[in-house]
């Protein structure tokens, strides 16, 4: 099976049926910095339910990771974060990630109930504590025996005896390795994972991708942060594409693959090798100098006097639906 193959068939009405873990409310990120803000996350809204894969795609630097970040209290003292981020306990009270507080998100949050596979593992390893260390003190610290160990390392295509090696001693695709293991130890109910397959040969990649799409098949749910558009359309049930700061497009991933109503969601599906191979035109904007009206309207083919003015509407949080003055439809401007 190849990597742009779908692991199994697309299943949004299962997805829809189920009950949400996180719901995102026209959450905003923005940094202050000397002179000027950056606005990193804009008005974006989504659900991520039991047994759903989201990916979140799009290029680099708009705003995919700091979304990660935000949801779980990792951004610095610089970052101000607006709107509201539930998580919805089955056995508590739903707890609004943004307001909880540090100690909440520390003690029940981050590594427990939402797990997170970081873009840079290199930095993420204590350097020194051999993986099989770092596991077996991550099992513990959640009730797991270190027999678990092993089959964790199997489980994500380690070879356990590379767990006694010290992180240098990694190469860039096991430490990659070594961090999927790490935020699976606790069994999370939500992973986000940021660029899991960041150094992976191809193989690995799917290794890891079924192994992201399996656990959602045993109920739990996964975020995958990827710019890798195959290996979302090989195991997302649904695809939320980000352009400067803000959903572009949000819908069930074999209609996005099939039929992309965003213009830059139909510009990054051309833009992929097995398809037309055309690269996107032009560069993204400056998330310190947005335009007042469609951030993609310079490098837009449809765009009208209407989207330099006027920014288009605001996905909603259920999803399916497109942030542009003219989707695409029938291919004329409408
Ligand atoms: S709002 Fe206008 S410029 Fe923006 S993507 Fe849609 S058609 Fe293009």
């Amino acid at each position: 099976m190849t990597t742009t193959e779908r692991l199994t068939a697309p299943a949004p009405d299962r997805a829809a049926v189920r009950r949400p873990l996180l719901t995102v409310d026209d959450l905003g990120v923005q940094f202050r910095l000397r002179d000027t803000s950056v606005h990193a996350v804009t008005d974006l809204n989504l659900t991520v339910r039991a047994g759903e894969l989201l990916a979140i795609v799009g290029e680099s630097g708009c705003g995919k990771s700091v979304l990660a970040h935000a949801l779980l209290g990792l951004l610095p003292g610089n970052a101000t974060i607006t709107g509201h981020a539930v998580l919805h306990y089955p056995d508590a009270d739903p707890v609004d990630l943004v307001t909880c507080g540090q100690r909440h998100l520390a003690r029940r949050v981050r590594g427990r109930r939402v797990g997170l596979v970081p873009q840079s593992p290199a930095t993420a390893l204590n350097p020194v504590r051999t993986g099989r260390r770092l596991l077996t003190e991550t099992l513990r610290a959640h009730g797991r025996g270190r027999e678990d160990c092993d089959r964790l390392a199997v489980d994500v295509g380690l070879d356990p005896a590379d767990l006694d090696r010290y992180p240098h001693e990694l190469s860039g695709g096991m430490a990659q390795r070594l961090v999927t293991a790490l935020a699976l130890a606790p069994d999370p109910s939500l992973l986000i994972a940021d660029e899991p397959t960041t150094g992976l040969d191809r193989p690995l990649v799917d290794h890891t991708l079924d192994l992201l799409r399996r656990r959602c098949d045993d109920g739990s749910a996964v975020v995958l942060i990827t710019h890798d558009l195959a290996a979302a359309q090989r195991v997302a049930d649904t695809v939320a594409v980000m352009y400067a700061s803000r959903i572009a497009e949000h819908r069930d991933a074999g209609q996005l693959f099939t039929a992309p109503t965003h213009p830059y969601a139909a510009a990054l599906l051309d833009a992929l090798p097995d398809r037309a191979f055309r690269p996107v035109p032009g560069d993204p904007p400056m998330l310190t100098a947005l335009p007042p009206g469609c951030s993609f309207a310079p490098r837009c083919p449809r765009r009208t006097d209407l989207c330099a003015s006027q920014p288009p509407p605001t996905p909603l949080t259920g999803g399916g639906t497109v942030a542009c003055h003219h989707p695409i439809t029938t291919g004329a401007v409408t």
